[in-house]
């Protein structure tokens, strides 16, 4: 049964819980996968949202897609990450969420992600919600004493 504490909680907006667009390392349509594992590796980030000059989001990039898109099939073709494009290696069909959902739906979604990307309604980048954030949002509600 959901108690009125965790039905709160579920109808939350999410926008205080968002980590915003500035603060998130990213790559940009038209960067090479050399730069992105660039980012990639000096942040130490799994994962990086791919944006475009008008910052709306296309797909995330990890460090395994570039290094399976590199994987020949005796070696390492280490030449192709200058030439190839992230558009051609990122992830296009990523789970979202819409800066005007609620914490039951992060939840939902974040079960299978490490971190959800953030849009509004025209498709702009906002930030991200985090697995960190979501757990630590239940655990105050989990461990609040019943009122
Ligand atoms: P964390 O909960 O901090 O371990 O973050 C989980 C994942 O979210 C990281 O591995 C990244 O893929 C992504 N992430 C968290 N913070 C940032 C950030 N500031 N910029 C880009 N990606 C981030």
């Amino acid at each position: 049964m959901i108690s009125t504490n965790s039905k709160e909680l579920l109808e939350m907006p999410i926008h205080d819980f968002i980590i915003p667009a500035e603060k998130v390392a990213h790559v940009q349509i038209g960067n090479n996968a050399e730069h992105a594992l660039l980012v990639l590796t000096k942040t130490g980030y799994s994962s990086i949202p791919v944006l475009d000059s008008s910052y709306r989001f296309h797909g995330l990039i990890s460090i395994r897609m570039i290094m399976d898109s590199v994987l020949g099939l005796e070696r390492i073709e280490y030449e192709n990450l200058e030439v190839s494009n992230v558009t051609e290696i990122m992830d296009r069909d990523i789970a979202t969420l819409n800066i005007n959902d609620n914490f039951k739906r992060a939840l939902d979604l974040v079960i299978n992600h490490a971190f959800l990307c953030v849009i509004d309604d025209e498709g702009t980048f906002v930030g991200i919600m985090t697995r960190r954030v979501i757990l630590k949002q239940l655990k105050k509600y989990v461990y609040q004493p019943k009122s």
